[in-house]
């Protein structure tokens, strides 16, 4: 599942790629997936682009959003019209070279308006393909955006101000669950999932398993900073694109963090600061990677 640094990457090329432009049109192939009314949406221009824990915010002009959550598989591919045709360019997993495909649920048609410099304008589509159907795509008015919608109940975002040990020591002292399962608690913690919350553990040199409320002071410091770290490296690398997920990069490009990835996946495989080896367990129904020899 896209996590913080693949969202936030998604966002920053959608950014350059469609603000200022203005949603002509928006072909809705499964109703399950689009939420909300496409008339309140088309002719709206695209002012902003927003991130918040592992949903994207499209801003639109007459005070209206669209927000995206990817689920397992969702993939977001801006593909600029050149002449008639539309490019793709590389291979989309679970799509293939041609868009729209049978996992395309969703089309926006976006045109460039022409007060734009001839030379510079690009129209375009933009694709939602989803293969296995959880994500969504919800109309949500601004008014209602940071009280009523599901951007509402998020946590502290790790990049943010807020997101100091103060605040961890709170949240880990009243909880006896597994820090692992915490670090991955939306409503605590936002947009931190399983790929990072293991790698971050592994940073940290802590137990997936130990109890929130038995963390030290010491260690809460030297989460607070993996979490960050980790997080901080999935961006710088364009996010993961594991072998088992669909995520991808507006452009169709993977990510590269999957060969930088600490613990996580890397079950039998030699530690990466030790001679040990790392091993896999359940934790809360999620795949959990540590090194027995490095995490207390
Ligand atoms: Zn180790």
């Amino acid at each position: 599942m896209p996590e913080l640094p693949e969202v936030e990457t998604i966002k920053r090329s959608l950014q350059k790629a469609i603000v200022g432009k203005k949603i002509v049109d928006i072909e809705v192939r499964k109703a399950k997936i689009f939420q909300g009314d496409t008339k309140e949406v088309i002719g709206k221009t695209i002012e902003k682009v927003e991130r918040r824990g592992k949903i994207l915010i499209i801003q639109l002009s007459g005070g209206k959003n669209l927000l995206v959550h990817f689920k397992l598989t969702g993939q977001m591919v801006w593909a600029p019209r050149e002449g008639e045709s539309v490019a793709v360019g590389h291979p989309i997993p679970f799509a293939g070279t041609k868009l729209p495909a049978k996992t395309t649920h969703v089309i926006f048609e976006i045109d460039d308006p022409p007060s734009h410099k001839a030379s510079a304008r690009q129209s375009g589509k933009l694709f939602y393909n989803d293969l296995r159907q959880f994500g969504w795509i919800k109309v949500v008015e601004s008014s209602k955006l940071k009280v009523q919608s599901e951007v509402a109940k998020l946590g502290v975002e790790p990049f943010d101000k807020e997101f100091t040990v103060d605040y961890l020591t709170q949240v880990f002292s009243k909880t006896s669950r597994p820090i692992k399962l915490i670090l991955m608690d939306q409503e605590k913690i936002a947009g931190v999932g399983n790929i990072y919350a293991n790698d971050a553990l592994f940073e940290a040199g802590i137990l997936p398993a130990k109890p929130a409320k038995k963390l030290r002071n010491f260690e809460i410091e030297k989460l607070r900073k993996a979490v960050i770290k980790v997080l901080e490296d999935g961006l710088k690398f364009g996010g993961s694109s594991a072998a088992d997920e669909a995520y991808i990069k507006p452009s169709g490009e993977k990510g590269e963090y999957q060969e930088h990835f600490r613990v996580y996946q890397r079950d039998g495989e030699k530690c990466r600061k030790c001679d040990g080896v790392i091993r896999r367990i359940n934790l809360g129904g999620r795949g959990t990677f540590w090194c027995p020899k490095c995490q207390r």
